[in-house]
């Protein structure tokens, strides 16, 4: 598999150690350069939605895009406290181009205080790696798994976060080396 570069920016406050272990995790994974680049980035007004408190994925998304940061030659991954969601669904862990280049993820639903826990840091960065890996997948072109255990498995609740690894398994991997293959 040759994969392009990784770029993680965070939007609004995010951990830099969580970023740090992010930035590790997915260049051994992925056998590619990744960098954590800190870029302003301007939210238009309207992805926002006041009534629900949540911000709209798809319009930053659409945003990042029209900045048009990596220039194609990255994938570009959004690293968020922002709690986020899609017309459709009451909010979503994260959100990606499929295929493409830009791709976000949110902290929000996946810390433990969400759900009344305490802090967990670890359990914290397991679960952003698994949804950063989900969404990456994404990127390159891989949809939804069946296998609840592998990475590429939707996640409707926090409960199927932490039932799945963040391991492809051997269809997604099979599937996503011949996505990524240089032809
Ligand atoms: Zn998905
Ligand atoms: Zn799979």
């Amino acid at each position: 598999m040759v994969m392009k570069p990784i770029v993680l920016i965070p939007l609004g406050e995010v951990n830099i150690d969580l970023l740090s272990r992010l930035k590790d995790e997915l260049s051994e994974m992925f056998n590619t350069c990744v960098s954590i680049l800190f870029h302003p980035i301007q939210l238009p007004l309207n992805a926002y939605n006041a009534r629900r408190k949540q911000y709209h994925s798809t319009i930053i998304l659409d945003n990042i895009r029209s900045t048009n940061i990596g220039c194609g030659k990255a994938s570009i991954l959004i690293v968020t406290d922002l709690d986020l969601y899609v017309s459709g669904l009451n909010f979503v862990f994260g959100q990606a181009e499929s295929p493409g280049n830009y791709a976000i993820v949110s902290l929000h639903r996946l810390r433990p205080e969400f759900y009344g826990g305490e802090p967990d840091s670890n359990l914290l960065a397991e679960r952003l790696l698994k949804e950063a890996v989900h969404e990456l997948g994404h990127t390159y072109g891989l949809k939804h798994c069946s296998n609840p255990r592998c990475v590429m498995s939707f996640s409707n609740s926090i409960l199927d976060v932490d039932i799945k690894s963040f391991r492809f398994c051997e269809s997604c991997r099979i599937r996503l080396s011949e996505l990524t293959r240089v032809s």
